[in-house]
């Protein structure tokens, strides 16, 4: 298919919002989303998913930025930054989608910047607050498709049971020294494993260090925000086998990669047939987060 034929294109018997998507193109987005569309599995179709999708990224840290840059350059129609941080000295060994100029400016104010040079065809929402359960409320109903690029624990709960609650697909990372894991969390689709099916209940605090205990290798947080942006990617244009059911891990000293099978525990507080997580009254006046990668 050439350029002009894909922009000529008009969609037809597409499922759901896809009906009424314009696969009209402007000349400037037919040049910068050229090698997408070029490819099978995206095409102008895809593309035209790609910019009707609405993503929400919690944390534009490590994780965040990658995938933020990304989801930007792949034409994402509208990017939801949440983050009440400002930023520090410490943050730019790895969070690359800020500048050192803008040390003391909100990161997710920050991040926008870097994604309107990037891509001004893509809307940015600043979300310039914590992530806690009203935020959750608020925020989450708006978007398809929602990532964790916190690392904390009360912060990736509350958005597990959240978007499990919500009925949102969560693509979820965490980064800690030399290591990575990614896993994507559709539980509320009745036949996978929720986030409470791996992990029942956060560990006590203080028994898993944090990033900013611990420490992590900068360009670890690149591969995984970018290997996050990948899943968010596929379960938009509905290509390739998403990491649902599954848990990727990465070792970055040995260079392997693992994948292993989550099961579904019945016994689940959140999914099981006697779940008793009902709401996100359990998150109420949560915690302040330790640290974002
Ligand atoms: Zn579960």
């Amino acid at each position: 298919m050439t350029l002009s034929q894909a922009a000529s294109l008009r969609a037809k018997g597409h499922r759901g919002h896809i009906n009424e998507m314009s696969l009209s193109f402007s000349r400037a987005e037919l040049q910068r989303y050229s090698r997408h569309i070029l490819l099978r599995e995206v095409g102008a179709l895809g593309q035209a998913k790609l910019r009707a999708a609405r993503v929400l990224i919690v944390g534009a840290g490590g994780l965040g930025s990658p995938l933020a840059l990304y989801l930007s350059a792949a034409g994402i129609g509208t990017l939801g930054l949440v983050d009440h941080d400002a930023l520090e000295l410490s943050n730019l060994q790895r969070q690359v989608a800020h500048t050192t100029a803008r040390i003391g400016e909100n990161k997710a104010a920050s991040a926008a910047e870097a994604l309107r040079g990037l891509n001004p065809e893509v809307a940015v929402d600043i979300h310039a607050r914590r992530m806690d359960a009203a935020a959750a409320r608020d925020l989450i109903p708006h978007y398809d498709v929602i990532c964790d690029g916190t690392d904390n624990f009360e912060t990736r709960f509350l958005l597990g049971d959240a978007c499990h609650l919500l009925g949102k697909s969560l693509v979820s990372a965490a980064v800690l020294r030399f290591e990575g894991q990614l896993s994507v969390f559709h539980g509320h689709d009745g036949a996978n494993p929720c986030h409470r099916c791996l992990h029942p209940e956060p560990p006590p605090p203080g028994l898993v260090p944090s990033c900013s205990e611990a420490g992590v290798l900068g360009a670890v947080t690149g591969v995984m925000g970018t290997l996050q942006a990948t899943e968010v990617l596929k379960l938009i244009l509905g290509i390739g086998d998403p990491l649902i059911g599954k848990l990727l891990l990465w070792d970055a000293l040995d260079a392997r990669f693992r994948t292993v099978r989550l099961k579904r525990d019945p016994a689940c507080a959140l999914c099981g047939p006697e779940a008793i997580i009902r709401d996100l009254s359990a998150h109420e006046g949560a915690a302040e987060p330790v640290c974002r990668a």
